[in-house]
């Protein structure tokens, strides 16, 4: 397949190219050892980004949210930002996404299974993959609204660290899909919700006021979330970070969720019932929009 970005680049045959501690791997043979602490303990940390028009949205905040993880676990850097950026864009580039999303993970390293942290740091594993979305279906998805179902927060107290070890977040998804639903939100102790199982929960009011929980350690403090709050200021909406229950996300005039992949979709149905007239909201459809007029983007490499 020719790449509109690059006519002299064209695609390999076997498909995608993954970065994989050092080497561009075709998937086929993207491997990483049976003894990374990522794989045995989920002693790792992602980020996933949107690829738009073959740029890669918001690539420096998704980078200093990933240093914030790393410090936060104790973890080296891979590579000096710099070097890290390029090869997320080389990545971006060689597999000819020009609308999709990049994922790259960064892990301890691969050490004797043992619980504590080698003695002697270990050189990070990083491994960084892109894959292909369909901006008409993502559209389409977002006039139509999903539905969301709600269950118990059963996540450990440390989820502002984006760890790779998603398993309460893969049992919420495939309950939400066996209900006919696209996400699930995780509700805390008291009855709040803290956020979907990938994305940030938010409500507009009956006075057309935003509202979505004060980023804490309850929540990821999603990019999108940041980039919206951007938005809604310079479109001068007003904005409450605060909790919100079930029952009044039921009764708002709108509810959505932000991702970085998802952008922003509107939520027109929560346990079933419909959220006001169980059509997709006009300011969040509006934010969707003007999402990316904000938004930082960054070229892939040609
Ligand atoms: N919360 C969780 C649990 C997530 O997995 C995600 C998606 N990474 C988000 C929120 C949204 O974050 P972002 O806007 O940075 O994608």
């Amino acid at each position: 397949m020719a790449n509109p970005l690059s006519p002299g680049r064209t695609k390999a045959p076997n498909g995608r190219i993954a970065y994989v501690n050092g080497r561009y791997l075709p998937h086929a043979h993207a491997f990483v050892h049976i003894e990374d602490r990522g794989y045995q303990f989920a002693d790792a940390v992602y980020e996933a980004c949107e690829v738009r028009d073959g740029a890669i949205i918001d690539l420096t905040r998704h980078l200093d949210r990933l240093d914030r993880s790393l410090d936060a676990l104790q973890m080296l850097r891979p590579m000096s930002r710099p070097a890290l950026a390029f090869v997320i864009r080389e990545v971006v580039g060689r597999n000819l996404v020009s609308y999709g999303s990049v994922y790259l993970q960064v892990g301890r390293g691969v050490a004797r299974r043992d619980h504590p942290f080698p003695a002697t740091p270990l050189p990070p594993s990083l491994v960084i993959t892109a894959k292909h979305g369909d901006r008409a279906k993502a559209e389409t998805q977002a006039n139509a609204g999903i539905g969301v179902i709600t269950l118990p927060d059963n996540r450990w107290g440390r989820v502002d660290i984006k760890t790779v070890g998603l398993l309460p977040n893969v049992l919420a998804k495939q309950a939400a899909r066996e209900a006919g639903a696209r996400e699930a939100w995780f509700i805390d102790a008291d009855g709040y919700v803290t956020e979907g199982g990938s994305s940030n929960a938010w409500i507009v009011t009956a006075e057309g006021v935003l509202v979505t929980r004060q980023a804490s350690t309850a929540i990821l403090s999603g990019i999108t979330r940041a980039g919206v709050l951007d938005v809604a200021e310079a479109a001068g909406l007003k904005v409450e970070l605060r909790r919100f229950t079930v029952a009044e996300a039921k009764s708002a005039r709108e509810a959505f969720v932000t991702s970085a992949s998802q952008i922003v979709l509107p939520v027109v149905m929560i346990d079933g019932d419909p959220v006001a007239n169980g059509h997709p909201g006009t300011i969040a459809l509006n934010l969707r929009r003007r999402f990316h007029d904000v938004a930082e983007a960054t070229p892939a490499t040609k």
